[in-house]
């Protein structure tokens, strides 16, 4: 059988088939759609202005590693728009390594500034060390998660940034409204978005530029990139309904195309619906250090067991 011919150039062979949307594409067509994509996705959502200082925060995997790649493209054609990438080291023994080497190294040669802040720096403690003194039954994520959203928000201010952009793709983000809905959080399922903004603007935007590319393609647009990325899994690993949910999305997937793209834009629908019900988000600066809480200290003040002193990062 004939090799297909890319549907939009008509000239190259394919090398993909987008089943979603019924077409083949040749390796350029393919990044260059995703990039007009995260484009569009910046655009609808109006993530950034010219002017922005963008702290990418970059893991060292694959989602991350193509996030600043096509951010760094993008921002060529706006000259006063400025990128920093923000890796957190969590202090999770031969895991983390590889990672913030790899991070390291594209930020050079894209010739980006590259920020490295720890738990350690932070917290006093790497996440080994944190979970060898707890006691409590919450997971390891639990407390990750927690960290390390601070951690990328004291990063992103050291830095001077004015947003922070997170690799959350579309399989992400539709795993988390299912997440909100199963475990009956309409609150967070709500507040859930691609851009998340103070309404007083204390607190830097997050936004979510991957938001509409499917995982797979993510990976895709890395590899012919001949972007690397970590290749170890955490050994914290434990979300077992989110690993659920991506397997069963994958299934309907590949037996369903698009449906990931309905689904995830019926959730935007219904989250509009029920916004009305649900009071603005309340959050306030933790007493402890100035960070988004939503009531006297914030979550990582609480968990680390700080009462007063306040938490500062040198600059
Ligand atoms: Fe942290 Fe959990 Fe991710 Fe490991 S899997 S890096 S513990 S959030
Ligand atoms: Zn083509
Ligand atoms: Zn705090």
């Amino acid at each position: 059988m004939e090799p297909a011919t890319c549907s939009f150039c008509q000239r190259n062979q394919a090398f993909y088939r987008r089943e979603y949307e019924g077409v083949n594409l040749c390796k350029n067509c393919f990044k260059a759609s995703i990039e007009k994509k995260v484009r569009r996705t910046i655009g609808t959502w109006k993530m950034f202005t010219p002017d922005d200082h963008i702290a990418v925060a970059v893991s060292g995997g694959k989602d991350s590693v193509a996030m600043l790649m096509i951010l760094a493209k993008l921002s060529t054609k706006f000259p006063r728009t400025k990128i920093t990438a923000v890796t957190v080291e969590e202090g999770i023994a031969g895991y983390r390594e590889e990672a913030v080497e790899l991070a390291s190294d594209y930020c050079r040669k894209l010739d980006v500034r590259h920020e490295v802040i720890s738990f350690k720096e932070i917290y006093g403690r790497g996440l080994d060390e944190f979970l060898r003194d707890k006691t409590e039954r919450l997971t390891a994520c639990a407390y990750c998660g927690v960290f390390r959203r601070k951690a990328i928000n004291l990063a992103a201010r050291k830095v001077g940034a004015t947003k922070i952009a997170t690799a959350h793709n579309l399989d992400d983000m539709l795993q988390t409204y299912m997440l909100n809905l199963l475990e009956g959080d309409v609150d967070r399922f709500v507040r859930f978005s691609p851009i998340l903004q103070d309404p007083r603007g204390r607190f830097l935007a997050r936004v979510k530029p991957l938001c509409e590319i499917p995982e797979r393609e993510v990976a895709l647009y890395g590899f012919s990139e001949g972007l690397r990325f970590q290749s170890a899994s955490c050994p914290y690993m434990t979300e077992a309904l989110r690993n659920e949910l991506r397997s069963i999305f994958n299934r309907l997937e590949i037996a369903h195309p698009g449906v990931l793209f309905s689904s995830y834009s019926a959730m935007l629908k219904l989250r509009e619906l029920a916004k009305p019900g649900v009071p603005p988000s309340a959050l306030e600066s933790c007493q402890s250090c100035g960070e988004p809480a939503s009531s006297i200290m914030c979550e990582a003040c609480r968990m680390v067991g700080v009462t007063s002193e306040r938490i500062e990062v040198a600059a």
